[in-house]
C-alpha cells in the first residue's frame, strides 16, 4: 500500500503526459487531414442584454462570459455586449434576436409575458422552486426540452444562463401590517408576481430597472422589488424607501436566461457550440454563485451604515398572495396542449422535489437555526 502511495505522484504524471502527447496527435491529425492552414474564420456576434451596461452579476456576467468564450475559441468566437438600450430597448430583445437583428440575446424570460405569458414559468414562479430545484428540473427533470420546444417557432434556443437565488420581497416607503396595506400600492413587480399583487388590490407596473430608481424617488410608484441586497445597494433604492421586506415570494430563485438565433447557432461549427453552450453553463452556476456571495456582504452594508430596515411580511399577508398565485399559475395553461404540459412537468417535479427538500434542505436549515439547548431549556 505504501508502494502505491509512493508511486501515485509518478503514475498520476505519466498519465497526464500521455494524456497531453494523444491530444498533440489528435491536433496534428486533423490538420492534416483537413489540410487546413489558412486561419480560422472568426464569428462576430452580437448579444443584447435587458440588463443596465454593466449592473453587477446581471450585465457583468453576459461579458465574463463573452470573454470566456473568446479565449476557449481563441478568438474565433467574439461576442460583443450590448446593454439595454443600446441597440434595442430592455423588452425588445427577445424580438430582435429572433428576427437575427443580434445572433444573442440575455435576460428573463418573464420579460416576454406580453408575447408569451407561459414562458414565465422559466424564469421564476411564486412560491415556486428555488435556485437549485430550478435547476434540476431544467437539467434534468424535462424542463429545458419543453423550454426549447416553446421557443423553436420563433427561432431561438433559450439555456439558463444564472439565478439569483431567492429575492427579496422590496422596498416600501410604508409598512405593510396587512392585506389592506396592500390595496391601491403601486409597486414596479414585473411577471406573474404582479398578477398575484394585482389579485389582492394592488397595482402592478412593469419598468426596465434603468426606470426603477427615479419612479419611487418621484412616487409614480410606492414600492418596488428589484432583486437582492447586492443589485439594491448599486441602485441605491434605500435612499428612496425606507422598508425592505422578505422573502421575495414573487421570485424565489429566478432563472437568467441566454437565447441563441437558431440560424446562428447552426452556422457554428461544433466546436464553438460546445464552447458556447458551456460557458453558458458555466454562467448559470457562476451568477448564483456571485449573487450568494455579494448579497451577504451587501445587506449587511444595507443594514450596518444605511440604517435599513428589514420586515418580514406577515403571515396573513403571505397566506393570501401563496393562495392567489396558484389561481395566477392555473390560469396560464390556457387550451395549448404545449403550455399544459410545461405546467404538468413544473407541477410534477416541485411536488416530487418539495418532499425531498422538506426532509432535507429545509430541515437543514431549520435544524441549524435552531436555539441552542440551553436557550431551550430556560437555563
Ligand atoms: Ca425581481
Amino acid at each position: 500500500m505504501k508502494t502505491m502511495l509512493r508511486l501515485l505522484p509518478s503514475l498520476l504524471l505519466t498519465l497526464m503526459l500521455a494524456l497531453t502527447l494523444s491530444a498533440c496527435g489528435q491536433d496534428t491529425e486533423r490538420t492534416s487531414r483537413t489540410g487546413e492552414d489558412s486561419p480560422a474564420a472568426v464569428y462576430h456576434w452580437k448579444l443584447i442584454t435587458t440588463w443596465p451596461k454593466n449592473l453587477p452579476a446581471l450585465g457583468t456576467a453576459p461579458e465574463r462570459m463573452a470573454d470566456r468564450i473568446r479565449e476557449m475559441s481563441d478568438g474565433r468566437l467574439d461576442i460583443r455586449v450590448y446593454g439595454a438600450g443600446e441597440l434595442v430597448g430592455a423588452f425588445e430583445v427577445f424580438d430582435a434576436v429572433s428576427r437575427g437583428t443580434a445572433e444573442m440575446g440575455n435576460g428573463a424570460s418573464y420579460y416576454w409575458r406580453s408575447k408569451l405569458p407561459i414562458a414565465a414559468v422559466f424564469s421564476s414562479v411564486p412560491f415556486g422552486m428555488t435556485a437549485q430545484e430550478m435547476n434540476g428540473w431544467l437539467h434534468y427533470g424535462g424542463g429545458i426540452e419543453l423550454w426549447r420546444e416553446l421557443y423553436e417557432p420563433f427561432g431561438l434556443i433559450p439555456m439558463a444562463a444564472g439565478n439569483t437565488g431567492v429575492q427579496m420581497g422590496g422596498w416600501f416607503n410604508r409598512e405593510i401590517g396587512s392585506l389592506e396595506d396592500l390595496k391601491g400600492l403601486k409597486m414596479r413587480i414585473p411577471g406573474l408576481g404582479g398578477e398575484v399583487l394585482a389579485r389582492v388590490g394592488g397595482v402592478p407596473v412593469t419598468l426596465p430597472g434603468s426606470e426603477v430608481f427615479t419612479s419611487l424617488q418621484t412616487g409614480v410608484i410606492d414600492a418596488t422589488e428589484w432583486v437582492g441586497p447586492y443589485n439594491d445597494l448599486t441602485f441605491g433604492l434605500y435612499t428612496v424607501a425606507k422598508y425592505y421586506y422578505y422573502p421575495g415570494w414573487q421570485e424565489p430563485g429566478a432563472t437568467i436566461e441566454s437565447i441563441v438565433n437558431a440560424d446562428a447557432w447552426a452556422s457554428l461549427p461544433k466546436d464553438l457550440q460546445a464552447i458556447l453552450a458551456t460557458a453558458v453553463r458555466f454562467a448559470n452556476d457562476d451568477v448564483l454563485a456571485e449573487f450568494t456571495a455579494r448579497n451577504a456582504e451587501a445587506l449587511q452594508t444595507l443594514v450596518r451604515d444605511h440604517g435599513v430596515m428589514l420586515r418580514a411580511f406577515p403571515p396573513d399577508v403571505l397566506d393570501a398572495l401563496r393562495r392567489e398565485s396558484a389561481v395566477v399559475v392555473a390560469g396560464l395553461a390556457g387550451d395549448d396542449p404545449l403550455h399544459a404540459r410545461i405546467l404538468e412537468s413544473q407541477a410534477a417535479f416541485t411536488a416530487r422535489v418539495r418532499a425531498y427538500h422538506e426532509i432535507t434542505e429545509h430541515a437543514y436549515l431549520n435544524a441549524r437555526s435552531a436555539p441552542p439547548a440551553e436557550a431551550r431549556d430556560g437555563t
